[in-house]
């Protein structure tokens, strides 16, 4: 098989797997494996990538420094998707603090699976439905692809693309 440098890095909440959204209509993550719901075609389109992708997961959770959740709630949550989308690896980082450099809208996940991994970032892609991880992708000099929620987010970001479901990604990249 021909060694993959390319990836794929696709946020988690809103993204792979539905968000609750809060009344002022603003994303939360869920808290447990019994309200995980994925998103329409998420399997169905990571299987079209995986032949020539890696495919990451990078997932910001503060909720676990914030005392709000229990790291061993998001750890199986994440088992489950990895298990039944095929994810290569999953990225999480638990803390709250803007400036940690794991967390998005900081690149540190994208370097770390760079670097075991030995990715191409510039023939990569970070899919994701918030600002940050556009921002993060842009910081690591890949293709960003925004998934529109419609949240109300003020944004001031500009993707390289933008679409409103996961199925549109098969029209933006090729395989
Ligand atoms: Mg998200």
């Amino acid at each position: 098989m021909v060694k993959k440098n390319k990836a794929i890095f696709f946020d988690r909440d809103g993204t792979l797997i539905k968000t609750l959204v809060s009344k002022n209509n603003t994303p939360i993550a869920i808290k447990n494996y019994k309200q995980l719901r994925f998103e329409n075609n998420s399997k169905l389109v990571i299987e079209r990538f995986q032949k020539k992708y890696l495919i990451f997961i990078i997932t910001n959770q503060p909720d676990v420094s914030r005392g709000k959740n229990l790291k061993k709630n998001v750890i199986l949550i994440n088992d489950i998707i990895k298990k039944k989308l095929k994810i290569d690896q999953v990225y999480t980082c638990y803390s709250d603090k803007d400036k940690n450099y794991m967390r998005k809208p900081n690149p540190g996940m994208i370097y770390k699976a760079q670097k075991k991994y030995k990715l191409n970032l510039s023939q990569s892609y970070v899919v994701g439905d918030r600002n940050k991880d556009i921002l993060a992708g842009k910081k690591a000099k890949c293709k960003t692809v925004l998934i529109n929620k419609r949240y109300n987010i003020l944004s001031e970001i500009y993707p390289d693309f933008k679409i409103d479901n996961l199925k549109e990604l098969l029209k933006i990249i090729k395989v």
